[in-house]
């Protein structure tokens, strides 16, 4: 099915004009211009129509940020009661009604342990700047100076503003494992590569020689987005919370793609219980408009007057579509409407992947949904001896029966070796999808996750239709019909 509107010559040739522009005038940095040129003109909840008359489900939601899909009557009725009002639109970090009910709104949805102490700080207006005032607001409660941050980890671009202003940003950055079962670095999955990934965490920790002295704080994404929809397993965020609150180190939850109800839970931690001593906010809360905020408990607040300032912390549109948004999602229940429709998406999705070998894995929480496109021609191969017999000594499925070590010769090797990720076959697929009709995103390590972020009211017969037109891209992907197109599409 490829859905094609009556587009007048005119309405095409203007979209190819805008489109030749952009292509001749904007930085060869864009992104998601070059894979999805299409120009929207008008959109409303999960549709954008183009300039050629075409009409899209946008799955890619401005990369999570529509919570309630584009337009929503609540955020353009926020939006516009504060216009109307002759409210001043910009006042750096001034107290306003409009903000007092942001913040209010903002408290009430907190995890509880947090909510009762918590402070906040308004930012710079990207999901950047609030990790970067995070870094900073740790690193002057600990005076200490190392950041721990995982592999897969997306946290935003900004990297020495603060240095060129002569702040102190030698952020020093240590890698740990962050747990995935289809890629497990350890080549066991589940809960035993989940255990190894904290265990390797704490011994780098606990090891005076191992390279890594006390951080200032620990960052990690309850599900990484960017990194390819991978949810950390509940068991492993307590872990985390364990390790780090044993060794005083500040756990930083990023929540900027996670939060406001996307995965199930209005925050992401919900799911395991977990307090953090620090949240970074954006996108959804500014309701469609640039907004973020860091979130800490009061016994971090250490900064002097003026040691995190930025001229865009007092944007008032954004903070009353924002607070229409938190209170919206509250009040009907859209977190759960998030997980239900999120968990069906994600099982009918998974009967792709016995149809077709290109679908290698499905994942996800909540409507943050990832499909991972594999190269069917090729084998993942075995994993090489020294790890498999390694782990092998680790109870656990490696070792073949559970909690039976001593069966370590028994152990199959390179139980986990997936094939390798297929970036062009993903570039395919999502292709084929816009060619019926649908945005998605691309992310994951090798570029070959499919990514679904659909907004949080979506309905179950707008799911299906999302969910067809995609099974349709990744069947004609499969029949060999989009690589060969690919050669002859200009990119970007
Ligand atoms: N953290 C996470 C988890 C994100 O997904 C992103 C953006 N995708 C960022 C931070 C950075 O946000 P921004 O692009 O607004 O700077």
């Amino acid at each position: 099915m490829t859905v094609t509107e009556p587009v007048s010559g005119g309405a095409r040739g203007a979209h190819e004009g805008i489109l030749r522009r952009q292509s001749a005038r904007e930085s060869a940095a864009r992104t998601y211009a070059r894979a999805l040129p299409i120009v929207p003109v008008r959109a409303r909840g999960l549709t954008i129509e183009g300039a050629d008359g075409r009409r899209y489900l946008d799955c890619l939601s401005g990369a999570g940020t529509l919570a309630l899909g584009h337009n929503h009557p609540v955020v353009l009725d926020a939006i516009r009661k504060v216009l109307d009002s002759g409210a001043p639109l910009s006042v750096l970090d001034l107290a306003t009604p409009v903000k007092d009910a942001f913040v209010t709104e903002l408290f009430r949805t907190l995890p509880p342990g947090l909510a009762d102490r918590a402070r906040v700080q308004f930012c710079g207006p990207a999901g950047t700047d609030a990790v970067e005032a995070a870094f900073k607001l740790v690193r002057a409660a600990t005076g200490r100076s190392g950041i721990l941050a995982f592999t897969g980890a997306y946290h935003g671009m900004t990297t020495g503003a603060l240095a060129a202003s002569g702040g102190a940003c030698d952020v020093r950055v240590a890698r740990l494992p962050y747990p995935q079962d289809y890629r497990c670095p350890f080549g066991v999955g589940g809960p035993r590569g989940a255990e190894l990934a904290a265990r390797w965490t704490e011994y780098v920790l606990d090891d005076p020689k191992s390279g890594v002295p006390l951080p200032a704080g620990m960052i990690l994404e309850p599900v990484q987005g960017e990194g390819g929809v991978i949810p950390a397993p509940d068991d492993w965020m307590r872990r985390m919370r364990q390790i780090t609150a044993a060794r005083s180190i500040p756990l930083i939850a990023d929540e900027v793609q996670t939060g406001v109800g996307r995965t199930g839970t209005f925050w992401a931690v919900e799911h395991s219980g977990v307090t953090p001593d620090v949240m970074v906010l954006s996108k959804a809360i500014g309701g469609s408009l640039p907004l973020a905020v860091v979130v800490y408990r009061d016994d971090l607040d250490v900064w002097e007057p003026g040691a995190h300032a930025g001229t865009f912390r007092g944007n008032q549109l954004a903070m009353a579509a924002g607070a229409a948004t938190l209170a919206h999602v509250r009040e009907n229940g859209l977190a759960a409407h998030a997980a239900r429709v999120g968990a069906r998406m994600l099982s009918q999705l998974k009967a792709l992947k016995g149809e077709f070998a290109c679908v290698g894995d499905v994942r996800g929480r909540g409507l943050m949904i990832g499909v991972e496109v594999v190269d069917p021609e090729r084998d993942g191969g075995t994993a090489p001896d020294g790890p498999g017999e390694a782990l092998a000594a680790v109870p656990g499925p490696a070792a073949g029966p559970e909690g039976d070590p001593a069966t370590p010769k028994a152990a199959p090797r390179g139980p986990r070796t997936p094939r390798p990720a297929a970036p062009e076959r993903a570039a395919a697929v999502q292709r084929e999808c816009l060619r019926r009709g649908l945005i998605v995103e691309l992310g994951g390590r090798h570029a070959s996750v499919v990514r679904l972020l659909p907004p949080l009211t979506i309905s179950d017969e707008q799911a299906t239709a999302v969910l067809d037109r995609l099974a349709d891209a990744v069947a004609a992907v499969d029949r060999g019909v989009s690589p060969a197109q690919e050669a002859r599409t200009p990119r970007g």
